[in-house]
């Protein structure tokens, strides 16, 4: 927002804007893109008070083995004070949003990987449902999303909605027509508008994450024993599960460190039982 009232923007975002600059690059925290890298992969220069006091500033010219680090380094190097990213001047995004089968974004993943600058999916487990997201620059003019098309998106991907709906009704798994119905209402829709209003969406609920960062030509294999597994264990999964890509970059703790790479993000409410062991599994 604060680079938008500069005319300015970064080349790609992760889902949210909430964290810090120096949490969010020292995590890796990434978006789905073809070309463009994580936040961190968009430094150019960082400044960092290290353990003994002192200001170092690092660039691939200064201290260049200390910034190959730095960019992701979980606070382990120090404490980062600055950092320059490499924005540019802000630029209009088309969203495209289609639903499609869980078999046809699968088997159609390469070429919808290599066609789009950012293409991602989300699966609704216990379901044959898939939402596709691709978004490609535009020379405009910007058509942002309605606002009622918005929130149901924004509620269903991101916010869990079916979740909330179903909880206390016998739980997702009970009601496999009203997830079916539910994940069937997210319709196509197409806007463009600038880039954080394209990446990142509200996040009203809590829920844990786990995400899984893989070789990107292993992700629908691995992809398909997830959507296996999911459908013989009596886990009720109620978030959609998020396939994401980035190519490979040169830092060294990153999750796509010199490797074209693909992410499966899985979700649950907060407070839902997460482990094998947990005595309340199978009966809730
Ligand atoms: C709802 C939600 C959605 C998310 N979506 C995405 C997503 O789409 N993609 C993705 O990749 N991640 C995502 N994340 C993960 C999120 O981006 C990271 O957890 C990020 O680290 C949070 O930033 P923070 O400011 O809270 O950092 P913190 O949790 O405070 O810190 C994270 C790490 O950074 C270090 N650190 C923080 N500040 C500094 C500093 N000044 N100098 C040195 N080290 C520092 C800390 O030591 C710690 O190791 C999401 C998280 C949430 C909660």
């Amino acid at each position: 927002m604060a680079l938008a009232r500069e005319g300015l923007s970064l080349t790609n975002m992760g889902d949210i804007m909430e964290q810090t600059v120096a949490g969010a690059t020292s995590t890796g925290t990434h978006g789905t893109g073809r070309d463009s890298a994580s936040t961190a992969a968009q430094i150019r220069a960082l400044e960092l008070v290290t353990a003994d006091g002192h200001l170092l500033t690092c660039s691939e010219k200064e201290n260049p083995e200390v910034f190959a680090a730095a960019r992701i380094g979980l606070g382990a190097l120090g404490v980062i004070t600055a950092i320059t990213f490499a924005v540019e001047p802000v630029f209009l995004l088309t969203a495209r949003e289609e639903p499609m089968t869980f078999d046809r974004v699968t088997s159609e993943f390469d070429a919808l990987h290599a066609e789009n600058e950012h293409f991602e999916f989300y699966w609704f487990p216990h379901t044959d449902n898939c939402n596709t997201k691709r978004n490609n620059r535009s020379a405009g003019p910007a058509a942002p999303p309605g606002r009622i098309s918005g929130w149901v998106e924004d509620e269903l991907l991101s916010n869990g909605l079916p979740a909330r709906l179903l909880a206390g009704q016998g739980g997702a798994a009970g009601r496999p027509r009203a997830r079916q119905g539910l994940s069937r209402a997210l319709s196509a829709r197409t806007y463009t508008d600038i880039p954080y209003k394209v990446f990142t969406s509200p996040r009203r609920v809590r829920f844990v994450e786990m995400e899984y960062a893989l070789p990107r030509e292993a992700a629908v294999a691995a992809l398909r024993e997830v959507k296996a597994m999911v459908e013989r264990s009596p886990l009720k999964v109620s978030f959609p599960v998020e396939v994401r890509t980035a190519p490979a970059d040169d830092i060294p703790l990153s999750t796509a460190s010199g490797r074209e790479t693909a992410y499966i993000a899985v979700h649950l409410y907060r407070g839902r039982p997460t482990g094998r062991t947990s005595p309340r599994w199978s009966g809730s």
